[in-house]
């Protein structure tokens, strides 16, 4: 780890300041998680759920791109599996 992580969650890149996770982060993770996509959504997944609360508690606006920068990209590592969507918790 260490590569491009968050100043913290829900908050943007430590290294290149950029919203979280920014490219470098994605490419980082791409490679990390090769072969285990679920295993990336599922990382990605409590990434933005923390994200969420921590801008929550510090008191920060909802930021309506976080889910689709922390999971909107990752459909390229899962094997096509038509319409299953998870959505209820
Ligand atoms: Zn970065």
């Amino acid at each position: 780890m260490g590569h491009h992580p968050p100043r913290y969650a829900g908050g943007p890149c430590f290294v290149c300041n950029k919203p979280w996770p920014c490219f470098e982060r994605q490419l980082a993770s791409l490679v990390e998680f090769a072969g285990r996509g679920s295993l990336l959504v599922a990382y990605m997944g409590d990434w933005h759920r923390l994200g969420v609360e921590e801008r929550e508690r510090r008191g920060l606006p909802f930021d309506p791109e976080m889910e689709l920068r922390h999971l909107g990209w990752l459909d390229m590592v899962l094997p096509a599996q038509g319409e299953r969507r998870s959505g209820d918790g």
